[in-house]
């Protein structure tokens, strides 16, 4: 198994810049977490690589958080990404799963990126989407909307591996449009089998290796949940006493789990004091969704 990679490029001699994806085991993580059907889980690994790549390619200090709901076999996807590299995803479905576009899986659906920077305002915005596109071109038209940047994307997920390849317009590079599609036309010549099996940079190498190619220091991502128990407890005081009163009488105890990484955390009577008792309110911490 080859170690998560993220890797920042730019040409030399073009006004392009780019990123290359591989997630092995922070996918596994994720995967391991629910009995995800395959369509489903391949749908998650590209989403996945597709917000480590703007997670980088935007330079967010923050976080960025993919949501899709769906009324169709899917019902929800959250694929989040944190600007340290760290990710995690959930989903929730009902039934069969096919091996359809995006649009199909989520029917009447809503796909909305927001962006979490630690300091300043979170940004939301709907990701329109049609039948029959993929995930890397309504990535694409996203980026194109909101960031007015020229991007492509490929993704690639086999359930084992995931990876992405971005390559991104440098803005002030109006009148060089020879460049950029000479270096779309060489991306585009990528095998999904190469993105998903090959060492990162064999895949720049084979490529790329005509242009001037110039690297920098790799980033490590990794599965991390954000939840905590002080979260939940937010989370609860939230909700109001006199329905968390109400499942302590029922049933002695308040159950809450975690779809990212199914941890579980208990509040017996005493906790729901102490959670209700004022420590701590004014530090209940950002929600997470
Ligand atoms: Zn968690």
């Amino acid at each position: 198994m080859m170690q998560d990679i993220l890797e920042r490029f730019l040409f030399e001699e073009s006004p392009v810049r780019g990123e290359l994806v591989q997630l092995d085991t922070t996918l596994a993580e994720v995967l391991s977490r629910h009995p995800y059907p395959a369509p489903l889980a391949r749908l998650i690994g590209e989403l996945m690589s597709a917000a480590a790549l703007l997670t980088a390619t935007i330079k967010l200090q923050g976080a960025l958080v993919m949501q899709l709901h769906g009324t169709g076999a899917v019902k929800l996807i959250v694929v989040e990404c944190s600007s340290d590299m760290t990710l995690r995803a959930m989903a929730r479905w009902d039934g069969e799963v096919a091996d359809v576009s995006l649009a199909e899986l989520l029917g009447e659906g809503k796909f909305i990126i927001t962006l979490d920077p630690e300091d300043g305002e979170t940004y939301q915005g709907v990701v329109g989407f049609e039948p029959g596109q993929s995930v890397a071109e309504i990535i694409e038209n996203y980026m194109r909307r909101s960031e007015q940047l020229e991007t492509r994307l490929w993704l690639a997920c086999d359930s084992e591996h995931a990876a992405g390849l971005l390559l991104q317009k440098m803005p002030e590079a109006a009148g060089e449009a020879d460049d950029w599609e000479r270096i779309q036309h060489l991306a585009a010549t990528v095998t999904e089998e190469e993105l998903l099996t090959l060492d990162s940079q064999e895949v720049l190498y084979r490529l790329f290796h005509e242009e001037t190619v110039r690297l920098f220091e790799p980033a490590v991502p990794t599965f991390a949940c954000s939840c905590s128990r002080e979260r939940v407890g937010g989370m609860l005081r939230m909700i109001g006493r006199e329905e968390i009163d109400s499942v302590l009488a029922e049933r002695g105890k308040v159950e809450v789990g975690c779809e990212f990484c199914n941890a579980r955390y208990e509040f017996d009577q005493v906790d729901v004091v102490q959670v209700f008792s004022g420590h701590g309110l004014q530090d209940a911490g950002p929600q997470v969704h």
